[in-house]
């Protein structure tokens, strides 16, 4: 049986320069996709394959790995997966962060020849086959590999407008839905006290920067909120009074869905209370809130659904990227002239048909168990002849209670059956059997009752000593 060596051994286990060039042997001279059983085949020890993110993508490949005689070690900064596609639910307090999460290292239970670190990977030299590692509260360690997959995912972007962070968070973890969900409750509370007409106004006017599947599903899930959860909670404001304004510079909503579902969801929207604003851009947010094709806006919760660009990991691999500072790779997902270092995931440009892999969880899993299951091969001597090909499963959002839109090739549906298809779909893709039963739980509460169980706004921490009783 293959035994994963201790995280700690892992650490102080850094090969000096002259074990690496021992380890790796000689850097391929050719322009070929060059295995890396040269290292594999290394009788030091057992080949090393780290995976950095434990995303969709970094656990597919992990998983694709769990019989492979090596170590295989996932490192990731968090200490839990998210299941992205709902948090836009723990922003709008529909279930709690734990219901969406899943520990990584529960992995390790699992699978004998993994183990999880806790860090930032800060550095990657490829020449030596290292990575940097900053660790928490400890120190930044080198990690030696033979296989490297980068599987970081991608986070917001601000198109060059890094000061719209401030007032405008985006949502990528769970401390920004929560963040997010903390802005709009509070909201409500300083316009129930206020006495300022104008102020009132803008804390019941919230503005989400970017129509695509997140503005969407987050703008519906917000307009239920005001018109059902909310109502008959307060006494001096009525929350179904509240405005939500989608803002985009693209000319409709959902750009990446086909022009006739876009329509049925601006509908939908509109029916739902929320003001879609597009062909319009944003110009200044600051804290008055978004000043947009000219016009200011004054609102107390912008929120940021718009551009995403990679981590900056794929950088430090020295090949190419593209505009996102996603990797560009080859057909095996593997990075141009370094042999046995694979990207991804939302990290990696990968095109198929001229067209771009789309940057979602279906394609990560595809990519990441493609990755995984190649290594697997190599470690094995078998090389790998076809290249990664990305089976598209279906493009979906959700627009609030008891509707969605799915595209699927020519198939375009939108409507109850196929929200019941999404709830579906989503209960059985959530990481854990816990994650399951709780979030149908909570559903199924909200759905009956309309109310939402996460309405927390955290309290600031106290300084002991300067309570007032
Ligand atoms: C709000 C939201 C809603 C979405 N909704 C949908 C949807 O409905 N359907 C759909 O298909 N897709 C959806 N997506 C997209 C989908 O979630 C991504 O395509 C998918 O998560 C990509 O997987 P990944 O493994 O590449 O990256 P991720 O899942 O983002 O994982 C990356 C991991 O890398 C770790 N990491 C990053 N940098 C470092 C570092 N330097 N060191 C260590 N660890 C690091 C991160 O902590 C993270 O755990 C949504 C995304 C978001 C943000």
């Amino acid at each position: 049986m293959v035994v994963a060596k201790g995280v700690a051994e892992i650490m102080n286990d850094v090969a000096s320069p002259a074990q690496i060039a021992e380890t790796i042997g000689s850097p391929p001279d050719d322009e070929e996709r060059q295995p890396a059983r040269s290292a594999a085949r290394c009788a030091r020890h057992k080949p090393r394959i780290v995976i950095v993110g434990g995303g969709f993508a970094g656990l597919a490949a992990a998983h694709a790995l769990r019989h492979a005689d090596a170590e295989v070690v996932l490192i990731d900064r968090r200490n839990h997966h998210i299941f992205q596609p709902l948090l836009y639910q723990v922003a709008t307090a529909v279930l709690s962060p734990a219901e969406i999460a899943a520990p990584i290292r529960q992995l390790e239970v699992k699978q004998k020849n993994l183990s999880v670190m806790l860090a930032e990977v800060t550095g990657v030299d490829v020449a030596s086959r290292t990575i940097e590692a900053s660790f928490p509260e400890i120190s930044v360690r080198k990690i030696a590999f033979d296989y490297l997959v980068v599987a970081t995912g991608m986070r917001p972007s601000y198109f060059g407008h890094d000061e719209f962070a401030r007032y405008a968070p985006g949502l990528k973890s769970l401390s920004d839905a929560e963040t997010i969900r903390a802005k709009i409750l509070g909201a409500f509370e300083l316009a129930e006290t206020t006495d300022d007409e104008d102020e009132r106004a803008r804390q019941m006017t919230f503005v989400l920067v970017g129509a695509g599947p997140t503005g969407v599903e987050l703008a519906a899930s917000l307009a239920q909120m005001v018109r059902v959860t909310l109502s008959g909670n307060f006494r001096r404001i009525d929350p179904s009074k509240s405005a939500i304004i989608l803002l985009d510079a693209a000319n409709r909503v959902l750009p990446t869905f086909v022009e006739p579902l876009s329509r049925r969801v601006t509908r939908r929207l509109a029916n739902l209370g929320v003001k879609v604003m597009t062909g319009v851009t944003v110009e200044t947010i600051d804290e008055h809130g978004v000043i947009a094709g000219g016009t200011r806006i004054p609102s107390a919760t912008v929120l940021w659904t718009a551009g995403v660009a990679a981590s900056p990991v794929p950088k430090m691999l020295g090949g190419k990227t593209d505009r996102a500072g996603r990797a560009l790779v080859d057909p095996f997902l593997n990075v141009v002239d370094a042999s046995g270092v694979f990207v991804a995931g939302d990290a990696a440009s990968v095109m198929q048909n001229e067209h771009p892999v789309p940057g979602v969880a279906q394609a990560a899993i595809q990519e990441g168990r493609y990755v995984g299951r190649l290594i697997a091969n190599d470690l094995k001597g078998r090389k790998v002849e076809r290249p990664f090909s990305y089976f598209d499963k279906g493009n979906m959002a959700v627009v609030g209670k008891n509707y969605a839109v799915l595209e699927r090739g020519r198939l375009r549906t939108s409507g109850f059956l196929t929200w019941f298809v999404w709830a579906f779909v989503h209960i059985l893709s959530l990481p854990q059997l816990q994650n399951r039963l709780r979030v149908q739980r909570q559903w199924l509460w909200s759905y009956f009752t309309g109310q939402r169980s996460s309405r927390l706004i955290p309290e600031p921490p106290r300084t002991p000593g300067t309570e007032t009783r």
